[in-house]
C-alpha cells in the first residue's frame, strides 16, 4: 500500500505537469545542458547522423544523444542552448603539434625539413624559447583550435609544464609531450637530461588532471640514438606512459635510417622494441609494405600531417594503405611553423584532395572518413577512444556546434560533404569540452583574446628587433 505522504507527493507533481501542459510534462531527469542542432553527427559506430537532435549534458558527460524532441520529453535542461542553422559533432582532434610555434609562424619558408630545422628553427628556438614564450604561443595556439572546433590536441615541445597549466585553464584536453632530444634544446642541455626532465615531468602531471594526459616525446630517430630511443620507452613503459614521435616523414629521414641503420624507420624502431608500448606516430610517409604490417601488428597510431608534408616536399603519406591494413590514422596540422595555422578544416579537405589527385582516384578517402580520421579515428589513434571523439553516452561531452547559414553552407543537401568540402574554422560558434563552454557565440570565455594578442605582438617585436642584422 502506498504511504499518505507519497500520494500526496505524487499527486503535487502531477499537478505540476499538468499545470506545464506541454511537451515537457515528464522531462523529470534533471541535466545541465542540452546542445541542440539541425543535425547531430554522433560518428560512434553507426554514423548516426540526426535531424532536429539534441545532445545531453551532465557531470562533463554525455547522457543521452537523439531526436531533441525525445531528449527534451526526458530531460530537463538547466541551460539549453538553441541549434538552429547549426550542426552538432563531436570536437576536432589534432593529433599532431608544436603549440607554441605559433610565435615562429611565418620566420623561415619554403625550406626542406633539414635546412628549415637545422638551419632556422633549432636555432632560433634555443635563442628565443622560454617559459614565457611557451605560455604566450601555447595561449595563442589554444585560441586559434578553440576558435577553430578543436577540442583535443596531441602537442611536443618544450617546457611542458608551461604548456600543462595553460591547457588546464583554457579547459581543452591534451596529450603533452615532454620533448627528448639529443642536443641543447630550451630546456635541456642533452639526452640525458630532456629524458630525466621529461620523466619528472610525467611523474608530475600523471592523474592530477583529467584533461590532460603527459607522455614522451623522443623527436625522431636522427636526433636520438639507438641507445636513447631504447632508454625513452623503457621510461615510458615504466611509467605507463604513451610516446609520440616524428616517423617516417621525410626522405632525408628514410636515406639517413638507411645509411645508419641499413633499414628504413619503421623496422629500425621495430627491431629495438619500441612499439613495445602505446605510440603515436606523426607524419609516417615513407612506411612501405611490410612496415605497414609492423604499424597494424603493433597497434601504432598514425597522425596524417598533409599541409606540413606538402610544404616542406616530405611526400604522401600512404593513408589509404594504412587504414586499409588496420592502422587508426588521425589527422594533425604539425607546429604553426610548417604550415603554417592550426585548421583542422583545411588539413581535412586537403588531406583528402592530396590522396585522390596522387591515386589520381576521386573515390580515395570520402568525406565520410576523413571526418571519422578527425573525430573518433583520431582519438583511436592517440589512445583516447574510451573518452572522447565520438557522442555516445558515458564519454566526455566534448562537442562543438558548426554555422550552416552563412552563403557557403547554402544549400545542404549533404552535411558530412560540406563539413569536409566547405566549413572554415569561422563557421565554428560553440566548442564545449568535459561539459564546459569555451566558446559561446564565436566569443571565447576562457582566453583572454586581446590579452594574449598584445603578449604575441610584444614577443615577435623582439624577436624581429633581434634577427634582423
Ligand atoms: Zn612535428
Amino acid at each position: 500500500m502506498m504511504s499518505i505522504s507519497k500520494a500526496m507527493c505524487r499527486s503535487r507533481l502531477l499537478q505540476i505537469f499538468l499545470a506545464m501542459g506541454s511537451a515537457f510534462a515528464f522531462a523529470d531527469t534533471p541535466v545541465e545542458m542540452v546542445v541542440e542542432g539541425d543535425y547531430v553527427l554522433t560518428m560512434d559506430s553507426d554514423h548516426r547522423v540526426i535531424a532536429n537532435g539534441a545532445v545531453a549534458i551532465s557531470d562533463g558527460k554525455v547522457v543521452a544523444v537523439g531526436p531533441a524532441d525525445d531528449i527534451l520529453a526526458k530531460y530537463q535542461p538547466r541551460e539549453r542552448v538553441s541549434g538552429k542553422g547549426k550542426v552538432v559533432l563531436p570536437g576536432l582532434i589534432n593529433g599532431h603539434a608544436h603549440s607554441a610555434m605559433t610565435l615562429l609562424r611565418g620566420i623561415a619558408d619554403d625550406l626542406s625539413i633539414y635546412e628549415w630545422l637545422n638551419e632556422y628553427i633549432f636555432p632560433a628556438e634555443v635563442r628565443f624559447v622560454d617559459p614565457e614564450f611557451v605560455r604566450i604561443g601555447t595561449q595563442l595556439a589554444c585560441w586559434e583550435m578553440i576558435r577553430g572546433g578543436t577540442t583535443t590536441f596531441v602537442d611536443m615541445y618544450y617546457h611542458p609544464d608551461v604548456i600543462a597549466e595553460v591547457v588546464q585553464e583554457c579547459g581543452m584536453r591534451a596529450l603533452i609531450s615532454a620533448t627528448v632530444i639529443d642536443q641543447k634544446s630550451p630546456d635541456a642541455e642533452s639526452a640525458d637530461d630532456s629524458l630525466a626532465k621529461a620523466i619528472e615531468f610525467v611523474r608530475r602531471w600523471q592523474n592530477k588532471a583529467p584533461r590532460i594526459t603527459p607522455i614522451f616525446g623522443p623527436h625522431a630517430n636522427y636526433t636520438l640514438n639507438v641507445e636513447q630511443l631504447k632508454a625513452t620507452r623503457k621510461a615510458a613503459q615504466a611509467l605507463n606512459a604513451t610516446i609520440s614521435i616524428h616517423m617516417a616523414e621525410s626522405p632525408y629521414e628514410v636515406e639517413y635510417s638507411q645509411e645508419k641503420y641499413g633499414t628504413g624507420s619503421v623496422s629500425m624502431f621495430e627491431s629495438i622494441g619500441f612499439f613495445e608500448g602505446p605510440t603515436i606516430a606523426a607524419h609516417m610517409v615513407w612506411p612501405n609494405d611490410d612496415e605497414i604490417r609492423i604499424l597494424a601488428a603493433g597497434n601504432v597510431g598514425v597522425v596524417y600531417n598533409p599541409t606540413s608534408n606538402m610544404k616542406t616536399a616530405a611526400g604522401i603519406a600512404p593513408i589509404p594503405e594504412m587504414r586499409e591494413a588496420g592502422v587508426a590514422v588521425g589527422i594533425g596540422t604539425d607546429g604553426a611553423a610548417s604550415n603554417n595555422d592550426l585548421d583542422m578544416w583545411e588539413e581535412m579537405r586537403l588531406g583528402a584532395l592530396l590522396q585522390k589527385v596522387n591515386a589520381m582516384d576521386p573515390e580515395l578517402l570520402a568525406a565520410a572518413e576523413v571526418l571519422r580520421m578527425a573525430t573518433i579515428e583520431g582519438a583511436q589513434a592517440i589512445g583516447l577512444a574510451d573518452v572522447t571523439g565520438s557522442l555516445e553516452p558515458g564519454k566526455q561531452a566534448d562537442l562543438i556546434q558548426v554555422d550552416f547559414t552563412d552563403a557557403h553552407h547554402v544549400p545542404t543537401y549533404d552535411v558530412i560533404s560540406h563539413l569536409v568540402y566547405v566549413t572554415d574554422e569561422q563557421d565554428v560558434t560553440t566548442v564545449i569540452v568535459e561539459g564546459k563552454m569555451l566558446m559561446r557565440d564565436r566569443v571565447l570565455l576562457t582566453l583572454d583574446t586581446e590579452q594574449i594578442r598584445h603578449d604575441a605582438e610584444t614577443l615577435a617585436a623582439k624577436i624581429r628587433k633581434e634577427l634582423s642584422p
